[in-house]
């Protein structure tokens, strides 16, 4: 089965700043990713990518097995996207906004459109600009996913979201991943929101591949050790964060070990993220086999 989204020797730049660089990553169907990076890391220009609103520089991506560039019929119909500034027209009503998700997509589930408004009491005579931030989002993510999406492409869906509005927005995404089996790539600062919905991790860094897999895989590769400070050239494994006080000492390795006596400790999906985030020049990316020939 063809990868949802994938990319070999991506790249993006705009004047002589590379914003993707040399990108290799194949995101398997069906998961739901996170997408997390620093400011400026390139997260928008790879979705943006993905769906050809970009050109690349160098390499391909590909959705599906197609190019968004050479057969954008098929990758757009295929994919919901849903970009960061949450676009829709301020001055249709929420009825005239599915009426042009109709217009726009053959596949448009017009019942699916209209249960989601009514089921999140958004009125379909109420005119968008006068919505909440949290009920304009949900009308963006029904026209993403009223069209019947394989892939759904989220660009920081939930900022400027208060909690209960992340939550209840990001429930919903969830709902329709595990009901329609939808591939989500969704790229967020907020990794709390994220830890609850992500199965798989990407993370990128000045537009390169940081860490890429199978969150659970990733969590039980890395553990904190913890010992005396005075042992520390003992530990074993790829060190991605060390913290060292007097006495003692608290790294994060990927596939460590340490010396008898030490303390070993899970991460979560934070630890993972903020250490990776603090060192930039740290990589875990997935076996080259992932990627087939
Ligand atoms: P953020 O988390 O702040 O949204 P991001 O990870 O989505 O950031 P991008 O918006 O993809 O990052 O930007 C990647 C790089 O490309 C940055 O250095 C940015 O300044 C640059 N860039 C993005 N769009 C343009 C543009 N239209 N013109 C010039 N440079 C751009």
């Amino acid at each position: 089965m063809n990868a949802a989204l994938e990319a070999r020797g991506l790249g993006k730049r705009y004047g002589s700043t590379w914003a993707i660089r040399d990108l290799t990553l194949s995101i398997p169907a069906g998961r739901v990713v996170a997408l997390v990076g620093p400011n400026g890391a390139g997260k928008t220009t790879l979705l943006q990518l993905a769906v050809g609103l970009l050109t690349p520089n160098a390499g391909e991506p590909e959705i599906f097995g197609w190019s968004p560039r050479r057969n954008p019929t098929l990758v757009l119909a295929r994919v919901g996207f849903l970009a960061q500034d949450r676009p829709l027209y301020r001055h249709f009503t929420v009825a005239d906004t599915l009426r042009l998700g109709r217009e726009l997509n053959p596949r448009w589930d017009q019942p699916m459109a209209e249960g989601r408004m009514r089921r999140l009491e958004i009125p379909l005579d109420r005119q968008v600009r006068t919505l909440s931030g949290g009920q304009q989002a949900q009308v963006a993510l029904t026209l993403a996913l009223a069209k019947r999406p394989e892939l759904l492409l989220l660009d920081e869906p939930v900022v400027n979201l208060d909690p209960l509005a992340r939550r209840q927005f990001l429930s919903e995404v969830m709902e329709a991943a595990a009901a329609d089996g939808l591939t989500v790539v969704l790229s967020s600062h907020v990794v709390a929101d994220l830890e609850r919905v992500a199965d798989y991790l990407v993370i990128l860094a000045s537009g390169r591949l940081q860490v890429a897999g199978d969150l659970e895989r990733l969590l039980a590769d890395h553990r904190w050790l913890v010992g005396p400070a005075s042992e520390a050239g003992r530990v074993r494994g790829t060190v991605i964060q060390a913290g060292t006080g007097q006495r003692q000492c608290r790294i994060l390795t990927r596939d460590g070990s340490a010396p008898p006596g030490w303390m070993t400790a899970p991460v979560s999906l934070e630890d993972l993220v903020l250490a990776y985030l603090g060192n930039p020049s740290a990589g875990a990316l997935p076996a080259p086999a992932a990627i087939p020939a």
